[in-house]
Formats: C-alpha cells, structure tokens, sequence
C-alpha cells in the first residue's frame, strides 16, 4: 500500500479569522503513532472557543483543530499493538489505553510548521497517538462513530458514570447541542422521567422532543417554577448543563431539588469567565459538580457503544446533524454557532 505524503488539512493561523484548507505535508511516523484516513469527523463548541482565540492565549498557532471522528487506520508506527493497518477506529480527545505521544507537526506549502496536538480531524489523514484510538468493529456505520469521541462519551458518560442514573429520577437538561443530547439519550436509556429539555432555541426544542424529551421548556425567568411544577414541586434529582453559558449555569444549580439534587457542568464557559451561585443553594443538600469528557474510559465505552446500535431506548443516529465537506469547514462553524440541529459532521 503505498502512504500519503500530502493531506488536506484545515489550519487555523490566527484566533477570530476563518480556517485556511490547505495541502499539509504529513509527517513520518513516530513510535506509538498512529496514521488514519478520516471518514467523518464532529465540529463542536470547543472548536468554535479556540477558533475565537477564547480558551486563552493560542501558544500553538498555526495548529489544526478538531477532537472526534471516525476512519481506518493506514499504518502504524512501532510500539503501536493497539490497532493495526485496516482497522476501523474512532478517535477522541480522551486519552484511553496506548502510547502518549505529542502532537505532530506537519508542513503547509511554505515549508512552515503546522501544529497539532496529540489528535486532530480537520484533516484528511491525521497523525495521532495510539491512546487517542479506539478500534471498532467493521460493521459499525462510521457517522455515528465519529459520535463517540466526544459528544457521546461526555453526554453519557455524566448520566451513566459520573451520575449512575437511576429509573425514575426526574432529569433536566440545559442545552439541546450534541453534548446535551447525548445525557438526553442515556437518560433514556436509563429510563428517567421526567425528561424536561431547556434551550433558548424552540427548533432545538423541537428536535430534543424527537430525542425523547417529555417537555421542553424556554430558557427564560419562569424556568424554576416551571420545572417545580413537572417534578411534583420537588425539583429536578439531576441537572446536567451542556451550554457553556454562564447564565444556563446560574439557573441550573436551583432546579435540583434541595437534599440530594445533583447539578453537573459539562458545557465549557470561555477562559475567565466565573458564575455566581446562592449558598443556599448548597447549604439545603444540592450537590454540584462538573465534568470532563464524562469520566469515560473509552476502551470500555466503546464496546458498550457498539451494543447499542439499533436499541430503540437509545436511538442515537438521531444525533446526527449537518454533513460539510471539509473545504466548507467555515460554513460549518458558522452554522453550529447560529444553532444548527444535532452533531455537525465533516465528511470525506
Ligand atoms: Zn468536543
């Protein structure tokens, strides 16, 4: 099989500026690297605050982006026994088993570097470390693959790890993205109810309702008293955010019931940004927490995945939103910023 020496990739030189598609010379194989062919890959909200310049200072500009996709594997490096060549793998930004290896560097056609870390998917081939590679079997359809390094694992993850979801317990979301949706589904699963969805966006609404919502309320003054009134006037026993905005955060924490309720913050606010909560909230037994990725270890995940493919309790290519080709990696961006409807995929 004769490698690539070129690939597509888009680069992102400057915060607050469009993606550049270019041809990126790839770099050789490092032991306990891993080089796959992309066939999709999710854009997510963390790549809209790096593209912003809003995670902080960017010391690794140019760099490529892009944290969760699908592909086959090409070749290996040495040391890698994880995968081999044909495999069909999912790649995530959580480190799961397998080599850490720093991120590559690739060349654009100026000869200059091109960054990335120690996984990218705006990109046609990719070079990743060993630990950002989980295999799965052939027969997996590789869309909703590329689901599961990223928005699955930390939608699922905070309702089955982080939370252990029980039937019955009444559940709120805040923010219908693919992140939100993903608990919205395992919530499902695990047979929550209510499933109360909150979005300022009524076609997002819409759309949660598809994913199995039992109400979906408006983002807006009356949230608390209306998510009282669905839960008995108890409040809600778990409370997961996904939108990253700092207000959904403040109001979130009050819609768990006192003595026991538990919040989660899974959406990423922009660097700096603080929230500000009632101690009360906490002094009357609301637990609140955060999380990261879902405390998932994809390695078991993955499996667990698999075997969920086709249960209708957990329908989760309904999660699937717009597909772009990756030389319109801008107009994706921009449509997953004004709200477009489900995970946004790029597609090779
Ligand atoms: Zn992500």
């Amino acid at each position: 099989v004769k490698l690539p020496e070129k690939t597509l990739g888009a680069v992102l030189y400057e915060t607050g500026k469009p993606l550049v598609v270019e041809e990126l010379t790839l770099p050789p194989l490092l032991p306990g690297q891993v080089l796959v062919e992309m066939a999709f890959s999710g854009v997510c909200h963390s790549q809209l605050l790096e593209a912003d310049g809003k995670r902080g200072p960017d010391r690794f500009l140019p760099h490529v982006m892009g944290h969760e996709a699908s592909g086959k594997v090409l070749a290996v490096g040495s040391e890698v026994t994880k995968v081999t060549p044909g495999d069909s793998v999912v790649l995530t930004w959580i480190a799961s088993r397998g080599a850490a290896t720093p991120g590559p560097a690739y060349t654009n056609q100026k000869g200059d570097k091109v960054n990335a870390g120690p996984v990218a998917t705006f990109l046609q081939h990719a070079v990743v470390a060993e630990n950002r590679c989980v295999r799965i079997s052939p027969e997996v359809p590789l869309d909703v693959a590329a689901l599961w390094g990223c928005a699955l694992p930390t939608g699922c993850g905070t309702i089955f790890r982080k939370l252990d979801a029980q039937a019955g317990q009444s559940f709120v979301l805040l923010g219908a993205g693919g992140v939100g949706l993903a608990s919205l589904l395992a919530a499902g699963e695990r047979e929550c109810t209510p499933r109360i969805v909150v979005d300022i966006s009524e076609e997002k609404l819409q759309f949660a309702r598809k994913l199995g919502a039992t109400h979906t309320l408006l983002f807006g003054d009356q949230l608390k008293a209306e998510v009282l009134s669905l839960t008995g006037g108890r409040g809600a026993d778990l409370v997961v955010e996904a939108t990253g905005n700092r207000l959904a955060m403040e109001a979130a924490v009050p819609l768990a019931r006192d003595r026991g309720g538990r919040v989660v913050l899974a959406g990423n606010t922009p660097a700096g940004e603080k929230i500000s909560i009632d101690p009360f909230a906490l002094i009357y037994g609301r637990v609140l927490t955060g999380t990261a990725g879902g405390e998932s270890l994809l390695d078991e995940d993955i499996p667990r995945f698999e075997k969920l493919l086709g249960n209708p309790l957990f329908p989760m290519e309904k999660l699937l939103g717009e597909r772009y080709r990756l030389e319109e990696i801008n107009t994706a961006m921009e449509r997953l910023r004004a709200g477009s409807l489900g995970r946004t995929l790029i597609a090779w």
